[in-house]
């Protein structure tokens, strides 16, 4: 393993994404530290058979585009509480809970306690679905590429995709692959050759929303109250090296609460979420607060999507401190798209209009990662309020 050191000035408002961001450029890094005081350069840990030359460039080459396609920005705080002062469990105390059992990188699952805790999570959220009168669906985890190509999230974001296949119709290449299992010695004997795979046409999704829109094609929805949608279920995201603790996971569960309709139904039903869940966090004794935002760019294109969203206020996020290297964790966003998934399916309001969307999204394992930092490995433990929030049992 070597370090290499990149001179590069990095705007404060980039290098967090670049931090993060940087590991899609190259396997062979490992580690990556930005400046985050001064910005004036990159650290990046890299494998030996690593070209210490041709990766500088490869990396001061993706900096320098990222920070050419995107405008300055600081960030606006619209919300802030407090709460709990400081932390009752480091994060290692968090996973070395018996509750918590990593299966694979970025793959956990939880015990009983931890299971009950997360469905009374969900069900606050639950709680404030049934509060707007949201209408419940249940969506599939897989979404054809065909789909996502309509949501333009692969042209924006594949470095996050999964892509799922799988055999073709061929009694030969399926017997032969179990005949390569068989013989396996050790796992990585098990991957399957391309030759007996279908190319891919699906992928993991990657949030709940973008199945909603789909239900919507071609349809209407009322214009003077939004239509309501509320879902959940496990999202997928290739995070790289990034995943290294449950804050940050490849296979983790969000609840989403989606609106359909006029803007400024919208956008009013954004403003109330804000208020809401900033109450209902406050009520569970975790601080917080909303700040404007926007989604992690890696390639081109999503650089410029980022910084629109800055722009235009599309993207707000709840963050709790979190005893990470941020010093906090975002979990839960609100999202306005103006009319770009509607104009995409096709669904307008009753008097004709293309309508407008947007989502609240819940990271309900950041929600649990965040109350088992802030009142305890052991949800037993947890404050009795918050206990009685949850209404987990005495
Ligand atoms: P967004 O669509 O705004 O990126 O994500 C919605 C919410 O999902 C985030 O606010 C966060 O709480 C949660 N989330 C996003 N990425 C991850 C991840 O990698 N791991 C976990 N545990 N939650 C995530
Ligand atoms: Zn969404």
């Amino acid at each position: 393993m070597k370090t290499l050191r990149i001179e590069v000035e990095i705007p404060e408002d980039l290098r967090r994404d670049v931090e993060q961001g940087v590991y899609y450029c190259s396997g062979s890094i490992v580690a990556s530290r930005v400046d985050r005081e001064r910005g004036s350069s990159i650290e990046i840990d890299v494998l030996d058979e690593a070209d210490p030359a041709s990766l500088e460039q490869t990396v001061r080459s993706w900096i320098e585009q990222t920070i050419r396609s995107s405008l300055r920005y600081e960030a606006t705080t619209v919300r802030e509480w407090g709460g709990h002062d400081g932390f009752v469990a480091t994060t290692e105390e968090v996973l070395g809970s018996p509750e918590i059992h990593g299966l694979g990188e970025g793959l956990v699952a939880y015990g009983p306690k931890l299971t009950r805790a997360l469905r009374a999570i969900r069900g606050l959220c639950e709680s404030l679905s049934e509060g707007v009168g949201a209408d419940p669906f249940t969506l599939p985890a897989v979404a054809t590429l065909e789909h996502m190509h309509r949501c333009d999230y692969l042209r924006q974001f594949p470095q996050l995709l999964s892509f799922v296949t799988h055999f073709r119709e061929d009694f030969g290449a399926i017997d032969a692959y179990s005949l390569q299992c068989r013989n396996a010695q050790v796992a990585d004997e098990c991957v399957p050759s391309t030759d007996g795979t279908r190319p891919v046409k699906r992928v993991l999704r990657p949030a709940i929303c973008y199945h909603v829109y789909a239900c919507f094609d071609g349809g209407t929805v009322p214009g003077k109250r939004p239509f309501i949608a509320c879902a959940h279920g496990d999202c997928f995201r290739y995070e790289s090296r990034n995943t290294t603790s449950l804050d940050r996971l490849f296979d983790f569960r969000m609840y989403e609460i989606v609106a359909m309709g006029s803007e400024a139904g919208v956008r009013d039903l954004r403003e109330r979420m804000i208020e809401e869940v900033s109450g209902l966090l406050e009520r569970l004794g975790l601080p917080g607060r909303v700040k404007s935002s926007n989604d992690p760019f890696f390639v081109s294109g999503s650089v410029m999507m980022s910084t629109f969203q800055r722009a235009q206020d599309l993207k707000y996020e709840l963050e709790v401190p979190f005893p990470n290297r941020e010093g906090h964790l975002a979990v839960a966003s609100f999202n306005l798209h103006q009319d770009f998934f509607a104009s995409r399916f096709a669904i307008r309001t009753d008097d004709g209009a293309v309508a407008h969307t947007g989502c609240t999204a819940f990271g309900l394992d950041r929600i649990l990662a965040a109350m088992l930092v802030h009142h305890g490995a052991d949800p037993d433990g947890w404050p009795a309020s918050s206990r009685e929030m949850l209404r987990l049992p005495d």
